[in-house]
């Protein structure tokens, strides 16, 4: 085929093309947070999405399941019902601007065709500059399939030819992976960290909007009693109850990964701090992007640029 001059299939252009990606980019930035159950995006990311969206960038939460398993005392049908509630107390508690609950129930996800065809179009129609997702080894099946969809996906939403019904945007994402403490394959290596301290508050706040998971269903998880839960009425008591049985799932970053604390905030040894580590299957993150997240109180601490193996 004699390729001068032919009329090529993407709707712009080809986002493989060094350099496309600073070409285009501007302000807002738009970040895609995709977990597997409502409250996966929330649960790493509160504090980083409060930060983007007080700056005016665009945040959406993504549920790849809808979240009908995790009770014990409730059916299916209403434990979805009551969590996809929750979803929308954070909508407002965060400020985000959509969370998006898929209809797949609880551990049912799968890499399927029709599920990789849903996503990429979800993740085209808001052209993400990054995505955030779970890392492909967790522990929990549906958080695997959700990172392996977030991966197949990531690199089909520039290919043209794929989902043609919904155009290839003018980004392709970088890809971060929530920070989390397994170590097979590799340890968690964090790469990008946020002092998110002075949000603790609206942190707080989020968790709580998962009344049947902080309250109910992962109490036990959380180490405490179903009879140590503050009743309905006494919102107060009930904060104070996720500070002492759930916050410590965010503020043991700050110690898990304290070296890399220490590198990005000398002496200053932050209360709350959120890590990713980036994906080599996503684009890398541009310098116009590295020096947003900066400029937000974010700090790279990536050595070396990691092995990128897809779009430069
Ligand atoms: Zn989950």
């Amino acid at each position: 085929m004699d390729v001068r001059g032919m009329k090529s299939k993407f709707p712009g252009a080809d986002p493989r093309v060094p350099g496309f990606t600073d070409r285009n980019f501007k302000p807002p930035l738009r970040v895609m947070v995709i977990g597997a159950h409502p409250d996966d995006p929330d649960v790493r990311c509160s504090g980083f999405a409060r930060t983007l969206v007080e700056a005016g960038h665009r945040v959406r939460f993504v549920a790849l399941c809808n979240g009908d398993k995790g009770h014990q005392f409730m059916d299916s049908p209403d434990v979805a019902r009551r969590r996809y509630g929750e979803t929308r107390n954070v909508i407002k508690t965060l400020g985000i601007e959509d969370y998006y609950v898929n209809d797949v129930p609880d551990c049912m996800l799968e890499p399927t065709l029709e599920e990789r065809a849903k996503l990429t179009k979800l993740i085209r129609e808001f052209a993400p500059h990054i995505i955030i997702t779970h890392r492909p080894g967790d522990y929990h099946c549906d958080h695997r399939a959700a990172a392996i969809l977030v991966q197949d996906a990531t690199y089909l939403v520039g290919v043209p030819l794929w989902c043609p019904d919904v155009p290839v945007p003018d980004t392709i994402p970088t890809v971060l992976f929530i920070a989390d403490r397994f170590s097979t394959p590799h340890p968690f290596r964090p790469d990008f960290v946020i002092d998110v301290s002075r949000h603790e508050d609206v942190i707080a706040r989020t968790f709580a909007c998962h009344e049947s998971q902080m309250f109910e269903w992962l109490v036990p998880e959380h180490g405490f009693s179903l009879d140590d839960v503050p009743p309905e009425s006494d919102r107060e008591g009930r904060l104070e109850f996720v500070r002492k049985s759930a916050l410590h799932l965010i503020t043991d970053m700050a110690h898990v990964f304290s070296d890399a604390v220490e590198k990005a905030y000398p002496g200053r040894n932050p209360h709350i701090v959120e890590a990713y580590e980036k994906s080599e299957y996503g684009r890398p993150p541009v310098k116009a992007e590295r020096d947003l997240l900066e400029s937000l109180g974010g700090r790279w601490i990536d050595s070396t640029e990691s092995k990128w193996t897809q779009v430069k």
